[in-house]
């Protein structure tokens, strides 16, 4: 038996998206998430499309969450040869099977377009996959529960423990036997704050001897969630004032039902007048479904469990919110006059309704572009975070006059306190801990906090990079 264990790093590596790394262990291989890589559509499909591993020769996928970032490319993987069991928790299971079967369909649609308006051009683009790769691949899942170890792989043992950044999503400890005793490695996935609306803060397993962790907002702290409350109700009160669109392109994912939840907090707690608030993404309302059947969920904290449980097991059926479903209801947002939300995905304004109602608002100084999540560097959201005057939309260019902010006090991602207050609370320090899913800048940034903490054995691994493990 092949005692050496490696951690190799293929994705999520210096970025945030893209998320795959493959442990080898006691002669298995065990993929930890299989993410599609987002920004520049060419680049981002080759990497995505590049698997750099035979995927026959796993002998386990195990997925932290169900975001695109981390589970996008699984359909490309099985039909690329993978045959191993899919593991994930129960909740995660429902999510994928909606999202990635919604990831081909969009693919689909995308390809169809590039490749009409390039035909001059002679220049193509075809799907990662179709909804039969999503099916093969959904036939390999196999689910397990918070806390109880299970055997993924001869040789490995994993447990799922609550990683608090959205419905089903884990952390994953892996116990692997070495000459002369075990290793147990941690892999984060993408980590919750400790204040979240929705989630329980993540606590870590004991006795970890490598750690995986996550570092989109490595650098920064996020406001505290008073201050956050604050903010948005002063944008709520301007776009009231002004009878104008509140546009929020937002993650079908959480970040939707979390935001339904703090409007209501806000009309509760701060006064906030009711503003109508249309959720126009037929994969949000979907998901919302999911969360309406989960309510359950050992992730979920008590506060939200009781306010859940005191509507009647109806947390996101408020009499201000329409649940937009077909096309030619969210066409008709266009002649509705404001005030108004609109809630839309993609999160990163990379492609679904988001931009149809961006393209006929951008031009209004009486719109608002609210960012409520990370938006990936090479995207449109982050040029317009940035501060783009003209933006590309549909292959045509739009002046941009609506008022865009930002806030990030809203993520699901921990931030550099939380983080920090994370490992302190790891006992033994981990001996080795290597920072994934985040920009360099962030990385940077945190490596010099830790090392300020007198943490060591940090690394930032790139892409393609293998650890050997002693
Ligand atoms: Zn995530």
């Amino acid at each position: 038996m092949d005692n050496e264990l490696t951690i190799g790093f293929y994705g999520a590596a210096g970025e945030v998206t893209g998320s795959r790394h493959l442990v080898s262990a006691g002669g298995s291989r065990v993929l930890l998430d299989c993410g599609l890589f987002q920004g520049h559509r060419q680049e981002s499909q080759d990497k995505s499309r590049n698997i750099p591993f035979p995927p026959e020769s796993l002998g386990a996928v195990v997925l932290s969450h169900a975001h695109i970032d981390h589970s996008g490319s699984l359909p490309l993987l099985y039909k690329k040869g993978a045959e191993a069991p899919l593991w994930c928790t129960p909740a995660s299971r429902e999510l994928i099977a909606l999202m990635l079967k919604d990831s081909a369909r969009l693919q689909e649609a995308d390809a169809r377009f590039y490749n009409k308006i390039h035909a001059d051009e002679g220049l193509t683009i075809s799907p990662l996959y179709d909804e039969q790769d999503v099916e093969r691949c959904l036939s390999h899942l196999r689910t397990h529960d918070f806390g109880s170890p299970f055997a993924a792989a001869p040789g490995v043992s994993v447990s799922f423990h609550n990683a608090g950044h959205v419905l089903g999503s884990a952390m994953v400890q892996l116990d692997v036997p070495v000459r002369g005793g075990k290793r147990r490695i941690l892999f984060t996935g993408d980590l919750g704050r400790r204040g979240s609306l929705l989630m329980r803060p993540p606590a870590p397993p004991q006795g970890v001897d490598t750690l995986l962790i996550e570092s989109t907002y490595g650098g920064r702290s996020h406001s505290p969630l008073d201050g956050l409350s604050e903010g948005f109700a002063a944008v709520i009160r301007r776009v009231l004032l002004e009878k104008g669109k509140l546009l929020i392109p937002s993650f079908a994912l959480e970040r939707t039902q979390e935001i339904v939840y703090l409007l209501e907090k806000l009309r509760r707690e701060h006064g906030v007048p009711p503003i109508p608030l249309y959720v126009d993404s037929p994969m949000a309302v979907e998901i919302t479904n999911i969360f309406d059947k989960s309510l359950d969920d050992p992730g979920f904290t008590s506060s939200f469990r009781a306010y859940a449980a005191k509507t009647g097991d109806d947390p996101f059926g408020l009499e201000t919110i329409h649940y937009v479903r077909t096309k030619e209801e969210s066409q008709a947002l266009n002649d509705k006059p404001g005030p108004m939300i609109i809630l839309s995905a993609s999160g990163m304004c990379e492609g679904g309704r988001i931009l149809h109602h961006l393209r006929n608002n951008i031009g209004k100084d009486t719109t608002t572009i609210l960012f409520v999540g990370h938006q990936a560097s090479g995207t449109l959201g982050r040029r317009l975070q940035e501060g783009a005057k003209k933006a590309k939309i549909f292959g045509l260019e739009h002046e941009v006059w609506a008022k865009v902010e930002t806030m990030p006090g809203l993520s699901s991602h921990a931030d550099r306190e939380d983080i920090l207050a994370f490992i302190a609370a790891m006992d033994p320090k981990p001996r080795r801990i290597f920072l994934v899913h985040g920009d360099p800048e962030e990385q940077e940034a945190l490596a010099g906090s830790l090392e300020a903490a007198g943490v060591r054995g940090v690394a930032r691994p790139k892409f393609g990079e293998v650890a050997a493990l002693d």
